[in-house]
């Protein structure tokens, strides 16, 4: 059974889901967004090769998410 890792875009949480044809799309167990960055998965169908590319590409989008990250937050704090 497919199971994949997710990080929320909206509150930066990560969490587990795992997949089956009867589940809906994944959501945020803390904010039901679903804007969601998909991480590595634990039981992947793709070759060594497609994962260690699917890693590189997250790591490069992990890092402008972070970025992203630092701006939201910085806005947050500039409201209050
Ligand atoms: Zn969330």
């Amino acid at each position: 059974m497919p199971i994949y890792e997710y990080q929320c875009r909206a509150c930066g949480n990560q969490f587990e889901y795992l997949v089956l044809p009867s589940t809906p799309d994944a959501a945020c167990p803390s904010c039901q967004s679903r804007e969601l960055e998909q991480l590595l998965s634990l039981f992947g169908t793709t070759t060594d090769h497609a994962q260690r590319s699917f890693r590189n590409d997250m790591s490069k989008n992990r890092k402008e998410f972070q970025g992203d990250r630092a701006q939201t937050e910085q806005r947050i704090r500039n409201e209050d």
